[in-house]
């Protein structure tokens, strides 16, 4: 039998947090570890697509088609879709055009589910997708949340962090109650982390214990846990987009690559060991029918 894939949403509605670093870097991770990946840009500012090369100036040969053009288009062909990156590692691209997508969807009723719709046709061939979200809580988003299983939140151990937390999460928990039900939130990545500084020290603390008065809560995030370790601050991250390579390619010993390298072995064991229970069966894109209008929501303010 062919296992679905995981998929995670990568999110964070805030910019600059390290949503496209981190995706790309566990992304290359995984697959360098024999995972099968796929990750896919729904950003309209396409930092995914620009960091790995797979923009319209590539030098290597990229799909002519986008997420934009898969959105728009529901009859589109979603392998066409997929560019090769390196072994095991392929990318749906992003292009600016996508912030359209959210006005031009709006009226249509499977609004919510046309990522979905064509992930459902390439998700045999991975064993995990990837998706890197915008900085927003729109219907992108939305889509994400719609056909992933899990949420991974990027995030920075800053003043008021845990307060976009609050909002984000209240996005996941309308989701899982209204279209997937399965949604679980897998944890949180704390990105460009200096562990020394007392506020940082405080912010895990915070979500630490947030975590914990949420174990026995019927919650997304009852499993959820801060995920290790945390990534330091490393300069090398930041250089490697404007090569087209991962850290992996453009700097493997360094400390980003070492920390990316073992949060992807952190995420793959947290599977393992906890499987889906019987009566949840291992079918990632389950999405259920979208309530119509009635519901006004889940489109957030
Ligand atoms: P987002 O996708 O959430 O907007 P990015 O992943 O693009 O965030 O990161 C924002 C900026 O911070 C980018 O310039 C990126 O290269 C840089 N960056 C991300 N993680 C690190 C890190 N651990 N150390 C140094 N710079 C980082
Ligand atoms: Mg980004």
């Amino acid at each position: 039998m062919e296992v679905a894939p995981r998929i995670i949403a990568l999110l964070n509605q805030k910019g600059g947090v390290g949503k496209t670093t981190t995706t790309v870097n566990i992304g290359a991770a995984m697959a360098r570890r024999g995972q099968r990946i796929l990750l896919v840009d729904l950003d309209p500012q396409a930092h995914l697509t620009l960091h790995l090369g797979v923009d319209a100036d590539a030098d290597e040969p990229v799909s002519e088609l986008s997420i934009y053009d898969l959105l728009l288009n529901p009859a589109e062909n979603a392998d066409a879709a997929v560019s090769h990156v390196d072994e095991r590692l392929d990318v749906i691209r992003s292009e600016v055009d996508l912030a359209a997508v959210e006005t031009e969807l709006a009226a249509a009723p499977d609004r919510y589910t046309r990522l979905a719709d064509h992930l459902r046709r390439v998700a045999d061939r991975y064993d995990v997708i990837l998706l890197d979200c915008p900085p927003s809580l729109g219907l992108l988003t939305i889509n994400a949340l719609a056909c992933a299983r899990e949420v991974i939140i990027p995030m920075q151990a800053h003043f008021l962090a845990l307060q976009g937390v609050g909002k984000l999460l209240e996005t996941v928990s309308m989701m899982a109650s209204r279209v997937n039900p399965l949604l679980r939130v897998t944890g949180v990545i704390l990105c460009m982390h200096e562990s020394t500084t007392r506020l940082a020290q405080e912010v895990v603390a915070d979500l630490e214990a947030f975590f914990e008065q949420n174990r026995s809560q019927p919650v997304p995030w009852r499993d959820a846990r801060i995920l290790r370790p945390h990534v330091r601050r490393n300069i090398k991250l930041a250089e490697s987009p404007s090569f087209g390579k991962s850290i992996f390619d453009y700097e493997p010993t360094c400390p980003g690559a070492q920390d990316y390298a073992a949060l992807a072995a952190t995420v793959l064991a947290l599977h393992a060991s906890s499987p889906a229970p019987p009566d949840e069966p291992e079918v990632c894109i389950t999405v259920q029918a979208v309530q119509p209008a009635t519901e006004a929501a889940p489109d957030p303010a």
